[in-house]
């Protein structure tokens, strides 16, 4: 079976065909990194991470790269405001590199909770900065940028003589003039107002800036990825992944430069997730309408909680963040842990195979993880309502748990299972003895820990 997924440069789901048979080569946007992973953001990672598995799981090699933006993205997302991570960092009293340091560790930390795993490469802006003042040449030298007082522009109306420039916003250059031209700040160095910055010369107060030949400055946001995906992934990969800000202006900025400096387009495939919204408010960093997962763990939910509701819904669909929503994937891992526990014994092995098969034909139609997870969850409520399931139909359970990022075996060691046999024996005791007081208090205590207790009237179990 052939995995399809929408592209956002052809709005139409594609039949997907890596370049070079059986590998992937994979580029996605990543944190821009002065504050913490909040829970859209971790949307974006956890849909890119669960496309990787699915990837891998059906057989191919994949090489994700994914970037670390240390520089450069300001705060309009244009070429007007201030560096973001700069403008945190005096805010904070920092050097902005400091402020890096300690955010990329908490931006691990936090998207590791999530299950997500760790990109083959996470090349930052700041180390690539000899790459992109080379690119730039390129660029100028093809005819498709120019200089001015110190900085450089890409030149749109050039570029768009020559390639496609608003394919992937549906948005002909016509009207992009007329939109840039209409805003109020504008920039007298540049020939059209929807020209945008590849090089920034700096004033004398910005703190990141470096020796080029056109100034001492920074590099425009979109050239960084250009940069980076073209030094890991070559001039052509397969996946280039964003969320749904990313259709215009930075993906098609960063495909223009790509044909700008090499003649080739980047990507064959363009994905974009849709956006989390808070009562129906965009949800920014700006705004202050946003939960950070780091917030969302302290308040007691699970990182694989949190990850289960993400892939509760199809990552094109726009979502309402709501905490009910995580408390009900925590019940739903519940149920699929019990059912892995529970197979231990005999049968459901046609049944496992057809909701491999049923599983798969889900996930190759664009990642429908919401149906995806709704017939793992079916499988699982008949394994317990058996009370017994093979090992094999376990496996399987466990394994496509995993495409979806959730580990569903009970994260117990085998000394904390026999303390939780031990205690549920004297349990046991406490109540055929009638000391009801005794039996509650443990099994409160269990239920603290995370182990369900299950009364029955042989022996009692926990999950
Ligand atoms: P940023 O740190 O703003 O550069 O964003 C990092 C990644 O998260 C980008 O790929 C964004 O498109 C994505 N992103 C930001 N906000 C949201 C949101 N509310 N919902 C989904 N994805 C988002
Ligand atoms: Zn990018």
């Amino acid at each position: 079976m052939a995995l399809k997924l929408y592209n956002t440069l052809s709005r139409e789901k594609e039949e997907f065909k890596p370049l070079e048979e059986g590998r992937v080569k994979m580029y996605s946007c990543g944190q821009t990194i002065y504050d913490d992973v909040h829970i859209g953001n971790a949307r974006a990672y956890v849909v890119w991470d669960t496309l990787r598995r699915y990837l891998e799981y059906k057989g191919y090699s994949v090489r994700h790269v994914q970037n670390i933006t240390d520089v450069g993205h300001l705060t309009d997302d244009g070429d007007q405001g201030e560096d973001k991570v700069e403008k945190r960092a005096n805010e904070l009293g920092l050097e902005p590199m400091e402020l890096v340091e300690t955010q990329i560790q908490r931006y691990f930390e936090d998207t590791q909770s999530l299950n997500i795993e760790r990109q083959n490469i996470v090349p930052r802006a700041t180390g690539h900065i000899n790459e992109m003042i080379y690119y730039i040449k390129e660029i100028i030298q093809n005819g498709y940028a120019y200089e001015a007082e110190g900085s450089v522009y890409f030149d749109v109306e050039a570029f768009a003589e020559d390639y496609p420039y608003g394919e992937m916003a549906k948005k002909d250059v016509e009207q992009l003039k007329s939109e840039a031209q209409a805003r109020v700040d504008h920039d007298d160095n540049k020939r059209n107002q929807f020209d945008f910055a590849l090089w920034i010369n700096a004033d004398k107060n910005h703190a990141m800036k470096w020796e080029s030949p056109w100034s001492e400055g920074y590099p425009g946001w979109h050239l960084e990825c250009s940069v980076m995906s073209q030094k890991y992934l070559g001039a052509e990969f397969d996946i280039h992944a964003g969320g749904k800000d990313h259709i215009f202006p930075h993906h098609p900025n960063e495909r223009a430069q790509a044909f700008a400096a090499s003649g080739k387009g980047q990507s064959k495939y363009w994905i974009h997730n849709e956006f989390i919204r808070v009562e129906g408010e965009k949800m920014s960093k700006s705004k202050g309408n946003f939960y950070t997962v780091r917030e969302l763990l302290q308040e007691g939910f699970s990182g694989d909680s949190i990850r289960l509701y993400i892939n509760s819904a199809h990552y094109r669909s726009e979502t309402d963040f709501s905490k009910n929503g995580i408390e009900k994937a925590e019940k739903e891992l519940k149920k699929l842990r019990k059912a892995y526990k529970l197979s231990d014994g005999e049968g459901l092995e046609t049944e496992a195979e057809a909701l491999e098969k049923e599983f798969l034909e889900f996930m190759d139609d664009d990642l429908n993880t919401p149906k995806a997870k709704q017939a793992l969850l079916k499988f699982a409520g008949k394994v317990n309502s058996r009370g017994e399931a093979s090992e094999q139909a376990g496996m399987t359970l466990r394994k496509l748990s995993k495409v979806l990022g959730v580990d569903i075996k009970t994260p117990v060691s085998a000394r904390e299972a026999s303390m939780a046999d031990m205690l549920l024996d004297v349990r046991d005791n406490a109540r055929e003895e009638g000391d009801y007081k005794l039996s509650d208090f443990i099994r409160d205590q269990l239920e603290e820990l995370g182990f369900e207790v299950e009364d029955s009237d042989e022996k009692s179990k926990w999950y």
